[in-house]
């Protein structure tokens, strides 16, 4: 007798069906900043369907041995370009704990497409938030294209010379479903100020370059990337930073930071870069191994500006405001202002996946967050940006089962987030030697 059609379309799905049972756990939830012992997570499908003690687990779970070690929710990486880093860089997140990106600017199509076969089961990869092109002016596009280079600048810039031109971005963003804007650089202050009117609009959030005053930017974006540098907040004593910070807390600006960005690529100098580039055995750093292909060269290049007069200017001038930019944002915290983290990856000596390491590590030692609030910065502030904290960024019953195995306690030394025992994206456990085998595969 043939099997009915039917029931072998219901045992497809089910067989997929994922049933997690990590149990003995520590489950450490930044959101609440709850540290819960001896537990029991129950995962099922893409879901988290039950956290506590004295669980029964149901036999046909798959049992995931917790004991003496730290579950915490998933990483974002708020700052990355996927069309730069290439779909080799998805096993690195993934492998690195990083189970959700906000990505600043790719081709749309590419990442649309991505995120389909990720959804459906087809690719391993991070869940993407996207903002499409980055918004940019038209000037400085049509400079870029002059220049020449590796980077594929149509399909990753959108230029912008006048308000109406930034109308039009800002609808067609929006008719390809994007998740947020991001702009680069802009035509004048008029420019700036319609884009921010057209998001707004359109409902949809404004992130970027803090290109015009703070007092024009607060408000008007939601995001601020990397750090807030024109005019240099020093023109202002202290009472008056202050009170921009409370100010930018109010309006709900989030200080989306990437430092390790800052710190570990713009201010590295050209031999060291150079060094770090040729190293295709990873001798100065094992991170080298996983780097090829379009990535490598766009590094290549980004390596020889540094020997551009202008660009060592312009890095010597960074250089000299970095403890000001540490100050600010340890004033920002204080004052209530929401962080977001991220690598950048894409740029110079940013490895993606294991930058994000680096930037916690920075929230501690640099900028006076506890590990606990570094870990909350980068699991439940992404999902409180976007507005979806009902279903992401703690470990909670349905919320998605996106979370890292630790073994060693990240609220001890935060350096500790790099001791991954196993990841879960999207219900599907990854552990220590599916994750090696990813690994080895980018390598190769
Ligand atoms: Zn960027």
């Amino acid at each position: 007798m043939k099997v009915k059609p039917l029931i072998l379309f219901l045992c497809l799905p089910l067989a997929a069906l994922a049933q997690l049972a990590i149990h003995d756990v520590t489950v450490i939830n930044p959101r609440s900043g709850e540290v819960l012992r001896n537990v029991t997570v129950l995962v099922e499908g893409d879901r988290i369907t039950r956290v506590g003690a004295a669980i029964d687990i149901p036999r046909r779970f798959k049992q995931v041995n917790g004991s003496r070690r730290y579950l915490m929710p998933g990483l974002w990486d708020c700052h990355v370009h996927l069309t730069k880093a290439g779909v080799e860089s998805f096993p690195l997140f993934l492998a690195n704990g990083v189970t959700s990106v906000r990505d600043m600017g790719s081709d749309p199509n590419e990442i649309l497409a991505w995120r389909r076969e990720i959804e459906s089961g087809k690719l391993l990869g991070p869940r993407i938030k996207f903002s499409g092109r980055i918004l940019e002016s038209k000037a400085n596009v049509d400079r870029m294209k002059r220049e020449g280079g590796v980077e594929p600048v149509d399909r990753i810039r959108y230029p912008i010379a006048n308000p109406e031109e930034a109308r039009n971005a800002v609808a067609e963003q929006k008719r390809i479903g994007v998740d947020h804007l991001k702009v680069r650089s802009v035509a004048g202050l008029e420019t700036f100020k319609a884009l921010a009117d057209a998001a707004h609009n359109a409902g949809l959030k404004l992130t970027g370059h803090a290109l015009a005053a703070p007092k024009e930017v607060i408000g008007k974006m939601q995001s601020v990337e990397h750090v807030i540098a024109y005019p240099p907040l020093d023109q202002m004593d202290e009472a008056e930073r202050r009170q921009l910070f409370r100010d930018m807390s109010s309006a709900g600006t989030y200080m989306s930071t990437t430092w390790v960005n800052i710190d570990g690529s713009v201010l590295v100098n050209y031999e060291r870069a150079r060094a770090l580039i040729e190293d295709t055995k990873g001798k100065l750093d094992p991170r080298r191994r996983y780097i090829k292909g379009y990535l490598l060269s766009d590094w290549k290049e980004q390596v020889e500006e540094k020997k551009d007069p202008e660009q060592a200017k312009m890095e010597g001038v960074l250089r000299a405001q970095l403890p000001s930019f540490v100050r600010d944002f340890r004033q920002m915290k204080e004052e209530g202002v929401h962080f977001l983290a991220g690598s950048d990856t894409a740029v110079t000596l940013i490895y993606p996946g294991f930058s994000m390491h680096e930037e916690l590590e920075i929230y501690v030692k640099q900028f006076g967050f506890s590990p606990m609030e570094a870990l909350r910065v980068a699991t439940h502030n992404p999902a409180e940006f976007y507005g979806i904290e009902a279903a992401q960024g703690a470990i909670l019953n349905g919320q998605v089962a996106d979370m890292v195995l630790l073994d060693r306690n990240p609220l001890d030394d935060i350096r500790n987030t790099r001791s991954i025992r196993a990841v879960i994206s999207r219900g599907r456990l990854l552990n220590r030697s599916k994750l090696n085998k990813m690994l080895r595969a980018v390598r190769q």
